[in-house]
């Protein structure tokens, strides 16, 4: 439910419909808009009434979100959210580059590709220090020495983290580090650690399951924003399908069909969407003029050599080539690609 509140609304007015909410057993969210603030409740919402609400002061309309999900629907909130990880937009009309090698591998290979990556003018880096792998005897990611390499890192070229949480336990040394956690496609309803890194308050990438549908990933990003933290970014990764020539069948639907029921931003990552390198930059140009908020790519300075997921990793050259043509495509669709604000 949703509770549209009159234009001159005092705190005062606010603070007697939240109260009204909690004494009803439910939960009260605020939620701004540019115009108008809404009141958006969760919880056993069935039970209530509209006229519970209308003869409050300074209710102006109570709507009945009807979608199984509601504080990350377009039916609580009409504006696209847009998420500012101290100055950097991800949403909006930027389109946000994230790119770096699928796991941190050592100290010097991660200061090489991030130099290179903060030379291009990109701003967000990503690397797992914990790896969730399908095989228990594949490399699982360099664990708490990868995080003070991330760390150092960040330091050193002031490029933002993003860097996967697979489990609660290693949720506080993460957070020391991480400027965006992501919750990988593996991990997208493990709804203990959904709550748990939601009520940390940081950014969180939520990726597609491989075989998760959109409504699946937005009751998953529901269980974030359940927690108070609006600060998600929806990831669009494949799925699992019938074809076989790919990794991943990238669902690009997903994104305009996304963009229409929420409002929360949506990237995609078409490295591990296709798996094969050299179909990503035509997946990632289709990604954008999908309408997508950006972009997550792989990127290795020796894909041959690369602990995990070097078969669909561009090299930095390769990568370069396809930020200009990303920068070029932007304005088509009311984006603009800044490579080089900070320089
Ligand atoms: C990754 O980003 O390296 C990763 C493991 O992705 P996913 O969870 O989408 O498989
Ligand atoms: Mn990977």
């Amino acid at each position: 439910m949703l509770i549209l509140m009159r234009l001159e609304t005092n705190r005062e007015d606010i603070e007697r419909v939240k109260n009204k909410i909690i004494s009803l057993n439910c939960t009260p969210h605020e939620i701004p808009g540019k115009s108008q603030l809404a009141i958006g409740i969760t919880g056993p919402t069935d039970l209530l009434k509209k006229e519970d609400f209308l003869l409050l002061k300074a209710v102006e309309d109570v709507v009945r979100v009807t979608k199984k999900y509601k504080l990350v629907s377009r039916m609580m909130k009409n504006e696209d959210t847009i998420i500012d990880i101290d100055g950097e937009k991800i949403g909006g009309d930027e389109l946000t580059i994230i790119a770096g090698p699928c796991s941190v591998e050592g100290r010097g290979e991660l200061f090489d590709i991030a130099g290179q990556l903060k030379e291009m003018g990109l701003t967000f880096l990503r690397g797992g220090a914990y790896k969730p792998r399908s095989s228990p005897y594949a490399f699982q990611g360099m664990k708490e020495k990868g995080l003070d390499i991330l760390q150092e890192v960040r330091k050193e070229f002031g490029l933002k983290i993003v860097t996967e949480v697979l489990n609660p336990r290693t949720l506080e040394a993460i957070v020391e580090v991480a400027d965006v956690l992501q919750i990988g496609a593996r991990n997208m309803q493990n709804f203990t650690l959904l709550e748990e890194a939601g009520a940390t308050g940081k950014p969180i990438l939520l990726k597609r399951g491989m075989a998760a549908t959109v409504e699946d990933l937005l009751l998953s990003a529901e269980y974030i924003a359940s927690t108070g933290n609006m600060n998600i970014i929806l990831c669009e990764r494949g799925i699992r399908t019938f074809e076989t020539s790919t990794r991943n069948t990238l669902d690009l639907n997903s994104v305009p069909v996304i963009k229409k029921h929420s409002h929360l931003p949506i990237i995609v990552d078409p490295s591990h969407g296709v798996g094969i390198w050299d179909k990503v930059p035509a997946m990632a140009m289709a990604s954008v003029a999908a309408g997508a908020d950006g972009l997550m790519i792989e990127v290795h300075q020796n894909p041959e050599e690369a602990f995990s997921d070097g078969y669909q990793s561009l090299t930095p050259k390769q990568f370069g080539e396809l930020l200009v043509k990303l920068k070029q495509l932007a304005p088509i669709v009311d984006k603009k690609l800044l490579l080089d604000k900070k320089k």
